[in-house]
Parts: C-alpha cells; structure tokens; sequence
C-alpha cells in the first residue's frame, strides 16, 4: 500500500520541478517566518516559542491572501458585481491556519520548512485560538457557506459581531460540565484586520417624532437615545485555491465620542468611564444557547447593534457608484441567517424613508427584492418573539415601522380574502396578541423577503405545513428549500489527509472542487485492494483519535472496535439519553452473555450543554457515570467502552470525525432541521445509524437504502402520538422487561452509587412526564437497529463497501452545491465554474 500519509504538493515547486527548487522554496518560506518573528513580533529566533513560530507562519500565510484579496475587492467594484451579504449572529470559524495553508496551496512547504527548522508544525498548528463564534450548526453553517461563496467567485461578505468571548471553554469535573470563559483574542487575530477607522453609529432608546422633509412631506423621526459606535473588524476567507478572498465584517461595539464628551463634562470621570464599559460589553459575549430562545434584553440589543451597523455599511458602499435606490435588489442580496438579525427589515425601511426620502411603496418593493431568510428550526421554544414593548422601549421607529409593515400586509390580505377570517388574521399577525404583546420576528421576517427557505427537505416541508402553513397559503411561492451542505476543503481535505490522498490517486485531484465527482470511486467499492487501503486509511485515523484521547485524557481505547459516535450540542431533542440507553442494554446483555455476536464497541460522545440547560447537563453527568461503571468492569473489558471527549469545537470534531464508522443521528423525527454533522460523518465514511429526520432523509435517498441503518417513527407518525395525546410511555416501560430494567438501573442508582435519586429526574421525565421526544416509543427499534449495525460491522469487507458508497455519493452536500442552488434561485448571481 502507498504512504498514506503522504501530502499532496499544490502550487509550490515540491511538486516535482527538482531538489533545487524544492530547496529554494523552503529557504525562501523560512526567510519570511525570520521576518515576521523579527519585524512584526520583535522576537529573535532564540527562545522564541511555538506560538512566536505559530503567529510567523500565519503572518506569512496572510500575505499570501492580501493580494488576492485586494484583487477580489477591485473586480467587485470594476464590474460593479452584485454582492451577497450574509448577515449572522454566529460564525463558528474554528482554526484558520491549515484551511488558508491548504488555500494558498503552501501546506506541504510549510510542514517541510518547520521540520527542516527542527520544529513540531502539529504543536505550532495547535497555538491557534479557537474562533467560537457560534453555538453549533447554524454557526458552521455560516462558516461553510463562506468558504464556498469565496471559493464560486462570489462577491460576497458576511456580517456579525466580533465577540470578545465566544462559545466557552466545557471543563468535566467530577462528571459534571464546568463552564469557563474563553479569551480567544489573547494574542490578537492575525487572520482579522481591525478597522479603528471604520465605525457606524448605532442608536438606542430615544424618541420618535414628526418633521416635515425639504420637499414639505410629512415624515417620521428617531431623535435622542444614546449612541454605541460599532468598529469594523475584517476576517479574511480564501476560496479553495485562493483565486477569491473575501472577508467577514465583524464589529465590536466602542463607546461613542460623543457619549463620552457629554457624561465627562458633568464631572463624574468614575462614573463616566465606567458606563463606557458598560455600552462596550454589548459585543462582549456570544450567547451559548442553541435552539431556545432566551428573551434577554441585551441579546435583542446585539441584534439591533449588527444589523444597524452592516445595513449602514451596505447601503454606503451601493451609494458610492449609485445615485438612486431604484437598482437596490439587483446589486444588493441580503441572506439573513435564522430570525436574529429579522431587524433588518424595519431598519432598511427606516433607512430609505426616514433618512433617504424614498416614497414608503417603493421602499417596501426594495426591501422585498433584497431580503431573504433562512429558517433553522421548528421547535416552539427556539421561535424568537420579543414584547412589544421591550422593543418601543429600546427602538420606537421600529415598532412603529413594525406596525405599518404589519397593518399593510393585513390589509392586503383582507382585500383579497373572500371573507374575513379573524383567526387566520390572528395567526399571520406579525403581532401576537394572546397574553403578554409581543412581536414575532419570523413573521416579519418572512413578510419581509422574497425567498424563505428551510434548510432540508422535510423541514421546508414542515414549514408549509406547520408553522408557516398561513403565511404559505398568502404566498405559495416563497418557501423554498435550500438543503445545507458543508465544505469538503475543511470537512475531508484539511482533517482527513489521509482519504484525501487516497482519493486523489485513484480519480485525481478534482474532486475537492466538485465532489460529485467522487461517484468515481463507485466501481472501486467491489474492489478488495482498494477496500483495504480504506480500512487502512481508517485504522490510521482510529490510532491517531487513540493517541489524542489517550494524551488529553489518559484512557485507552482499542483501535480495532467499532467507534460509534455522536458528537453535537447535548438537547433532548438530540436524544443523547437514547444512545445511553442502548449502552445501559448492551452493557446488561454483556454481562449477562447474551450479546457474545456482538463486536467491540467504543462509544464516543462529545458536546456542550446551555449552561441554565440542567436537563442537559444532567445527561452529561449520566453519560460520565456510565463510563465509569461499564469502563471499570472486568466482566465487559474489551467488549464495551464510553468515552466522553470534553470541550467539543470545530478542531475537536476535525480529530474525532475522520475516526468515526458509525454516526448516529438519532433525533425524533420532526425536530432536526437539516444537521449537518451527518454530512461531515458520512463523507469521511462512517455509517449512519438515524431517524428519518432532517437532512437524513435525503442522506439515506442519496447513498441509498441498503446503506444506511434506519430506525424509528417517522415525522407524521411521530408528530400524531405527541400531540393527539397517544404516546403513553408507562406502557413501553411495563410491556419491556429489557427496557424497564435499564431504566431501574439507572433511575435505583445504578450508576450512581450513594446518591440513588441523581437521575430520578430523567427517569421520571420518561416514564411519568409524558416522554416530549418519544425515547420509549422508538427503543426497541433502536436497538434492534443497533443489533444489525454490530452483525454488519463483523463483515468487515461488506462494511467497508458500504462506507466507500457512502463517500461516493455524497457530492450533493457539499455547501458549493448549496451556494449554487441559493445564488441561481435566490440571488440572482452567476457562479465560477473554472478557477480564474
Ligand atoms: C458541524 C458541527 C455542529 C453541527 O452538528 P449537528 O450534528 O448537525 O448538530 C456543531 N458543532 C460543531 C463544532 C460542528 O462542527
């Protein structure tokens, strides 16, 4: 078999043009880190450390990257290109530094340049902070997306808020999930240029008043309030092969000069400074919640604070080569990911009528043609609304606004209407009028866009049929459905080198830029020769996973069992606690001898929980418990093994992901929009063991049937037992002695010796509070399921044919795909084909 590990030279001379090109390529490299380390660090090579040699090499890097960034900036203006604009409350970047070496095609020469030099490019690598800027899928999302706008020629930027703490730091102690605050800017960003120059004034609170306008038409006004200005910060993104640079603008908020004159001059220089810090830490932290919605005053702050200070930016830079708003939609798209930044709308209204003077009609025509949102979730908790008068309180223009926006949509839908129907007013109402006012940011995003879409097809299904159901019969043709996808530079090429490389040699390099040329490898799935170099490509990424477990954790884990893992945010939707209660089963079998057909099996779980979220965090501590029994008992050693990997990120996932043969994503049917950790599982080849639930579904159409291990309610049927009150989970616990006896374990202190009530809560939750997410109902068939991956798994040939299927036919989710499908149906913007 050829050296697995060996890399792929891109665009450097190690590519074959001689030893004395090679040569000169290295000393070149190395002169320019001696440079950086000098000139830009003020360090000399003598005890300078890994992170000295990290921020040289990632200067170097960006160099490489400002030219073309530069040349992607002027063709933009040159050809006067519409831009797409992605407006995002997360960013979950992760590292930089591999994905830009990867882009610029100086990976190879920077691992060659480092060893020659005598130093440890993994160790150095590893000096990068984490950029955690978003919780979860919906902030990879936007990450992906950005990469592969950047990668089709796209001229795009994505807008957000340059957190000083991002997602924090998850500890374990004592089994429990300890929270600590991560300062990733420490050391600076060299990927980000900060913008002192660049600021936007943002307005809070204040009061609305009448004026007329030079014309003598009466017009409306936002006065008074107080000031926050928001600072720009650029975060570069190469494209694959570095042919577009694009950035991200971030902005951090500062205290206004303004604001600072005027409390200084009163005397209270103490007081003063400390209220400056106070309007300051609005960009301080990223909320670390995922699929609920937390009603914080300050969270609704944030979203008003980027999304006045992008539209600000967006609407100067179409004003420097356009006179009039009238060509707004067709040089402007703004993509707005999920409700929080739904602002938006109101605020470009606000812009064009208050401080631009376009009539309010057409403003309306504008806004239309230019927003588009993105839908990420179904579930009634993670629907943001906001009290009415929260929002009068801090914007009054916008609920004002608000109001006409919403008063006008009504009206129209009156006129139209056959007969009045005051339900169906109510229920499209951007207002909820039941209990407590409150403003539904869907509603007015939805009101607001020209596309709506859900991000699978089941979910954009659901959409018309649930929660949108009214909205959709007023406009049957604005939901439409953009399937995620992820990006196969980060997702395969920079964390599983290894298939990379194999890839490469049998079908060449292409595919990394059109991965639907991976059906290539369908008829190398029969291939015995080519099978094995696949095991082998997996045993090697499995050691490498034992080696970071071993060394972060210092637990063992066997190479050669099956790696069954489920690594995501910790939700009960998620259902974690089913997984565990397939380890609670299999562990009794084992002891029992009743499982002896059964391979080894190592199950791996990682994932954070909302930190008020003490259900969540309870399954953590279940999780930690198991381990502890079923890892110390003689009777299942070398059988069965769990392990809880802590603090998972983007780079954790990038070690634990290539490792992986089984992925399970096993959410209730109906409650996972798309996931997306299914693709990155999938396409580097692990099994799916899921529900039919988001994205899985389409998973399952692609990679078809036989290949991929279904289980459990579908949507419909999942749907009909919850909430026309059929599920009675006393019934699966009775009727299941199997069943009842992992529960009693758990629920008696099985697992928690001396303190037998730790997880009466869980227990109770399932059997005696009504079971939300249907765990009992779908048991029998998970395990069953399970059964059937574990025999599959014995025939190792067959599994692996599988697993090379499985990566074959998963072109579809690569997020080009995605940004094609959105920039040709939602845009309106053409895409590179061909590098150049
Ligand atoms: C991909 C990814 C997610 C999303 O995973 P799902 O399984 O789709 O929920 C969350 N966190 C990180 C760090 C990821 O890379």
């Amino acid at each position: 078999m050829a050296d697995l590990t060996a890399e792929r030279p891109a665009r450097t001379a190690l590519d074959g043009s001689g030893p004395a090109a090679a040569r000169a390529e290295i000393d070149g490299l190395k002169r320019r880190l001696h440079d950086h380390l000098r000139h830009s660090l003020g360090k000399g090579p003598v005890g300078s450390t890994h992170l000295d040699w990290y921020l040289a090499l990632a200067l170097a890097t960006r160099d490489l990257m400002v030219e073309t960034w530069m040349d992607s900036t002027r063709q933009a203006y040159k050809t006067d290109a519409k831009r797409v604009y992605y407006l995002s409350m997360e960013f979950l970047i992760g590292r930089s530094l591999v994905a830009n070496l990867l882009a610029t095609g100086s990976l190879d020469l920077a691992r060659q340049t480092l060893d020659d030099m005598g130093l440890d490019f993994e160790a150095i690598r590893d000096c990068e902070p984490e950029a955690a800027l978003g919780n979860g899928g919906l902030g990879r999302l936007a990450a992906c997306l950005m990469e592969s706008m950047t990668t089709l020629g796209i001229a795009a930027r994505g807008y957000g808020i340059y957190y000083d703490y991002g997602m924090f730091s998850q500890y374990i102690e004592g089994g429990q999930q300890v929270e600590m605050p991560e300062r990733w800017l420490r050391y600076g960003n060299v990927w980000a240029f900060d913008r002192p120059d660049v600021t936007e004034p943002v307005r809070f609170h204040g009061r609305t008043e009448a004026r007329l306008d030079d014309r003598g038409r009466p017009r409306r006004r936002w006065v008074d309030g107080e000031e926050v200005l928001a600072q720009a910060h650029d975060l570069m993104v190469a494209g694959h092969g570095c042919w577009t640079v694009n950035a991200i603008r971030l902005w951090s908020a500062q205290a206004s000069r303004e604001f600072d004159l005027r409390r200084f001059n009163q005397g209270d220089y103490i007081n003063a400074v400390a209220e400056q810090s106070f309007s300051e830490s609005l960009s301080h932290v990223l909320y670390p919640d995922d699929s609920t919605s937390m009603g914080k005053a300050l969270r609704l702050k944030q979203e008003y604070f980027f999304v006045a200070a992008s539209l600000r930016d967006i609407v100067r830079r179409f004003l420097q080569t356009h006179d009039d708003f009238t060509r707004f939609p067709n040089k402007v798209a703004i993509q707005l990911n999920d409700t929080h930044p739904a602002l938006a709308v109101p605020e470009l209204m606000r812009l064009l009528v208050d401080e631009h003077g376009v009539g309010c009609d057409e403003a309306w025509a504008i806004c239309t043609g230019t927003f588009a949102y993105t839908n990420h979730t179904l579930l009634p908790e993670a629907l943001e609304t906001w009290p009415v008068g929260l929002i009068g309180d801090m914007l009054p223009r916008h609920l004002e606004i608000i109001y006409d926006i919403n008063h006008q949509f009504l009206e129209g839908v009156r006129r139209r209407a056959a007969q009045p129907d005051d339900a169906r007013i109510r229920r499209l109402s951007m207002i909820d009028e039941a209990g407590e006012r409150r403003v539904r940011m869907a509603h007015l995003a939805f009101v607001g866009s020209h596309r709506v879409n859900g991000v699978a097809a089941l979910h954009t299904e659901l959409m018309r049929a649930g929660i949108f159901a009214d909205l959709h019969r007023t406009f049957p043709d604005r939901i439409v459905n953009k399937t995620n996808g992820i990006t196969p530079r980060r997702w395969v090429q920079a964390a599983n080198r290894p298939l990379a490389a194999l890839i490469s040699r049998h079908i060449g390099e292409t595919w990394i830029a059109n991965l639907e040329e991976l059906r290539g490898l369908l008829p190398l799935a029969e291939d015995p020769g080519f099978q094995a170099d696949v095991r082998a490509v997996k045993r090697l990424n499995k050691e490498a996973l034992c080696r970071y477990v071993d060394g972060r954790l210092g637990i063992e884990l066997d190479p050669a069992s099956l790696f069954d893992v489920q690594v995501k945010r910790i939700h009960e939707y998620k259902r974690q606690l089913l997984n565990i209660l397939h380890v609670v089963t299999l562990y009794l079998r084992l002891r029992e001898g009743r499982a002896a057909d059964q391979p080894p099996r190592t199950v791996i779980l990682a994932g954070k929980a909302a930190p008020g979220y003490h259900m969540a965090k309870l399954i953590i501590r279940l999780i930690h418990d198991v381990a502890r029994v079923v890892n110390a008992d003689p009777l299942v050693s070398g059988r069965l093994r769990v392990v809880f990997i802590p603090d998972y990120n983007v780079s954790v996932a990038e070690h634990i992901i290539p490792a992986a043969e089984l992925s399970q994503q096993i959410s209730t049917a109906g409650t996972e929009a798309s996931g997306t950790g299914n693709m990155k599982l999938a396409l580097n080849g692990a099994l799916t063991i899921g529900t039919r639930d988001g994205a899985n579904v389409e998973i399952g159409q692609e990679v078809g049937e036989e290949n991929i291990f279904f289980f459990g309610l579908p949507a419909a049927e999942a749907e009909a037992l919850r909430h026309r009150g059929g599920h009675d989970p006393w019934r699966y616990y009775t009727g299941d002695p199997e069943l009842r006896a992992v529960l009693d374990m758990i629920g008696q202190g099985g697992f928690s010796q001396g303190e037998p009530d730790r997880y009466r809560l869980i227990v109770d939750s399932l059997t005696r509070h009504g079971d939300y997410y249907l765990l009992l109902a779908d048991y029998a068939d998970y395990i069953a399921c399970q059964d059937r991956v574990g025999l599959a798994y014995r025939d190792s040939d067959d599994w692996t044919r599988k697993a090379i299927i499985n990566v074959a036919r998963m072109g579809r989710f690569s997020s080009d795909v995605t940004v094609a499908d959105y920039a040709a149906d939602i845009w309106g913007v053409p895409v590179r084909t061909e590098p150049g």
